[in-house]
């Protein structure tokens, strides 16, 4: 399977003297199985080189599956300039996450309405198919594609394309759930020994992949002031690749601000890191033009155990419970969630929101709870335990939401089956990714393949 990146920089296209090295377009890597199946990965700008190399070179009509793993601007913005695009015959299907109110084809077309682009949409010339893709494993053309989603304050897809005995997975835009990596009661290292499930699942999903293409944009120094952005460190990437086994990690989504000596050096600390643990891993910054095929390596093969896909929307109008004492935590995620088209109903007790989903004759079902962790009388595991154990709202997604966020509230709230763990204060855009994860992933649970 080839592997070759058009585009590694995240953010912004960022072209000049410091970044000619590693490459300034933004996000486009091409996968290709040795049966001549090719996969782009985003379009940023990057796509624009491969849709010129494309016309030169690939056998036509140009048929290609575009796996988008979101759809903010430095991931679309190549898409118009991809000039495969432009030529009848060829046939391009794009596939994404749904976005959180939009179709796929709409957010395309909305950055190539007349007021940013003078082709529209539908003036294409291929046959363009689009398809919404849920967490959950996808056969694309003969090809198995596995989707699971990403920490990022926007709806976002990773992908494990597995073909030739080889497992690709491109993870873009990604950040780590939870602050601390590992639980402190146990020795680091493995996956069961990571604190939050979000970081855990993560990391299950790149277990044992021969490649793994990860978001990398922030160094840890760097990373507290730009928190909820949506974005990982190599820190973070590298300890996580290590504990799942991966053999090849490629570093990328590079911060405009990081010239090619800078990444340089983020190469050296993060191969640094996986040298003090004892891996064997080969770690790279991403380098535009790059490219190298992977054979499969002797020895058995496994297949993560992910789920199948179910047609669970994210993009629906959700009914959303929120507990919380406080009157103004209830008021921000009232205005976030409706602002995202959400209705909200809001409890300011633990008892209220207990009568409300298990009263006599309620008809109250919620297809997620935002729970307050600290609430007097009743507090947010008191509720969790309760809804739990009752046959009719032991299946509603949970989102525990902490102030605090020590290891002890987290692991309890997890043991005691909450869906996610949230720490405040988080952004309109963030809430709403995770809240739709969550119903999305609770229509296919229990379902592994
Ligand atoms: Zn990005
Ligand atoms: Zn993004």
């Amino acid at each position: 399977m080839l592997v070759r990146f058009w585009g590694t920089r995240g953010s912004i296209a960022t072209p000049g003297q410091s970044t000619i090295r590693y490459g300034g377009n933004t996000s486009c890597v091409e996968v290709v199985t040795n049966a001549g199946q090719r996969f782009i990965l985003d379009c940023g700008t990057g796509a624009r080189p491969l849709g010129g190399w494309l016309l030169a070179n690939a056998p036509k009509p140009i048929q290609a599956t575009i796996l988008l793993s979101h759809t903010h601007w430095d991931h679309i913005q190549g898409f118009p300039f991809f000039a495969p695009l432009f030529i009848p015959g060829n046939q391009i299907t794009v596939c994404g996450p749904r976005g959180a109110n939009t179709s796929l084809p709409d957010v395309l077309a909305g950055q190539m309405e007349f007021t940013y682009f003078p082709v529209e949409l539908e003036q294409l010339g291929a046959r363009i198919e689009y398809l919404d893709l849920n967490e959950g494993v996808h056969e694309l053309n003969g090809v198995r594609v596995s989707a699971q989603f990403l920490n990022h304050p926007a709806i976002a897809l990773g992908y494990r394309i597995e073909a030739d005995g080889v497992s690709v997975l491109y993870l873009c835009d990604h950040e780590p759930y939870w602050e601390s990596l590992w639980r402190t009661d146990v020795p680091p290292g493995k996956l069961d020994a990571i604190l939050h499930d979000g970081d855990r699942r993560h990391a299950a999903f790149m277990e044992n992949a021969d490649v793994v293409i990860h978001d990398c944009q922030y160094t840890p120094e760097e990373y507290p002031a730009k928190k909820n952005w949506g974005h990982s460190t190599y820190s973070y990437v590298t300890q996580m690749a290590v504990a799942a086994n991966v053999k090849n990690l490629f570093l990328t989504h590079h911060d405009p601000t990081h010239s090619d000596d800078f990444l340089d050096g983020i190469e050296a600390k993060s191969r640094a890191i996986a040298a003090a643990l004892g891996s064997p891993i080969q770690i790279h910054c991403a380098r535009e033009g790059y490219e190298e095929s992977f054979i499969t390596a002797p020895g058995p093969h496994l297949r993560v155990n992910t789920v199948a896909a179910s047609d669970q929307e994210t993009g629906s109008h959700l009914l959303v419970m929120v507990v919380d004492d406080d009157e103004d935590l209830r008021f921000l995620a009232r205005k976030a969630l409706t602002r995202a088209g959400h209705r909200v109903i809001e409890k300011e007790s633990g008892q209220d929101a207990l009568d409300a989903l298990l009263g006599d004759g309620t008809d109250t079902r919620p297809d997620l709870i935002l729970l307050d962790l600290f609430m007097p009388v009743i507090d947010g595991h008191q509720v969790l335990s309760r809804l739990r154990s009752h046959e009719s709202t032991k299946n509603i997604p949970v989102i525990v939401l902490t102030a605090h966020g020590d290891e002890e509230s987290a692991r309890k709230s997890f043991e005691m089956g909450a869906t996610d763990f949230l720490a405040k204060p988080f952004t309109p855009p963030q809430l709403d990714a995770r809240i739709r994860s969550c119903v999305a992933r609770a229509g296919h649970q229990g379902q592994p393949q």
